[in-house]
């Protein structure tokens, strides 16, 4: 039997490899000349906390603490490319989750330097720093980080990663208006700060369908008894769909197929 650990690793291989080639398709398009902005209204507030949500669990498995904090001037609503700062600052805080071992990781949110760039077209500078307390770069490296392919001691000692994903990110920062900048002091930590152009937008912009969803946390109290059979021969996608419904409250047994949920179901614990 395939055991959890092995899901792991297969599950942790898979999702390299798709980083991998996701990257090196990024990096083809880039070098193509291909690199366009996709731009559309959306909560900056709601991506930002989507990402910290994200990576709470990773961070919390090392014992780092993630802190995100805006400046209150940042404007919630915002016109600019949402898919490329996403994947700018995955890239940022999954880098400094991987390069530190205690302490915190930090994403603040600030206006830059001129911060209104254009009263008429409400172009704002906003800033994206990603600060950790991790193992730091040495100076000399701090430029080369950017280029393709390319990684500092740390990041060769680790064994993974493809060193793509600061070239990429950069970018990305400058087809925005916008950089990456880094600055580290050595064992002691770094700081990534991002800076993109975006315009101001209010609420009624964004498209209901991007709007906050919520989640669902369990059932309302004095509920009846559901109960629940699930059946799935596929034992991953049946210890999943277990956890997820017994951990809202409905009562929940699980077979492998008809024949068996006729004679035998199982509980989760039995498995
Ligand atoms: P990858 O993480 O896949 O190696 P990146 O382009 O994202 O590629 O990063 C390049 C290198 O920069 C890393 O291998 C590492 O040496 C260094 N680096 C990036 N972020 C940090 C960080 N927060 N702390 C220490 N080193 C870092």
């Amino acid at each position: 039997m395939v055991s959890n650990e092995h899901l792991d690793v297969i599950s942790r291989s898979g999702e390299h490899l798709l980083a991998l080639i996701n990257d090196v398709l990024e990096m083809s398009k880039i070098e193509a000349g291909q690199l366009t902005l996709k731009e559309s209204y959306f909560d900056l507030y709601r991506l930002i906390y989507s990402i910290q949500e994200m990576f709470a669990l990773k961070a919390s498995d090392k014992g780092l603490k993630i802190i995100t904090e805006f400046s209150p001037e940042v404007n919630q609503y915002v016109y600019g490319d949402e898919g490329k700062l996403r994947q700018i600052l995955i890239n940022l805080l999954g880098n400094a989750i991987k390069f530190t071992v205690a302490g915190h990781v930090a994403l603040r949110v600030a206006y830059g330097d001129y911060a209104l760039l254009s009263k008429e077209s409400g172009k704002i500078n906003v800033e994206f720093a990603v600060e950790d307390t991790g193992q730091g770069i040495a100076s000399e490296d701090l430029e080369l980080i950017f280029e393709a392919f390319a990684q500092a001691k740390g990041g060769r000692q680790f064994m993974q990663g493809t060193g793509l994903g600061l070239a990429i990110s950069r970018q990305f920062a400058r087809l925005m208006g916008g950089d990456i900048r880094a600055q580290s002091i050595l064992a002691q930590g770094a700081t990534f700060t991002c800076s993109v152009q975006m315009t101001v937008a209010e609420k009624v912009d964004v498209l209901p369908s991007t709007q906050v969803t919520k989640r669902v946390i369990g059932l309302e109290p004095d509920q009846p008894r559901y109960r629940i059979l699930i059946v799935e021969d596929v034992l991953e996608n049946r210890q999943l769909m277990l956890k997820l419904l017994e951990s809202v409250g409905f009562e929940v047994c699980a077979a492998e197929n008809g024949l068996k949920s006729k004679f035998k179901s199982q509980k989760f614990s039995d498995f």
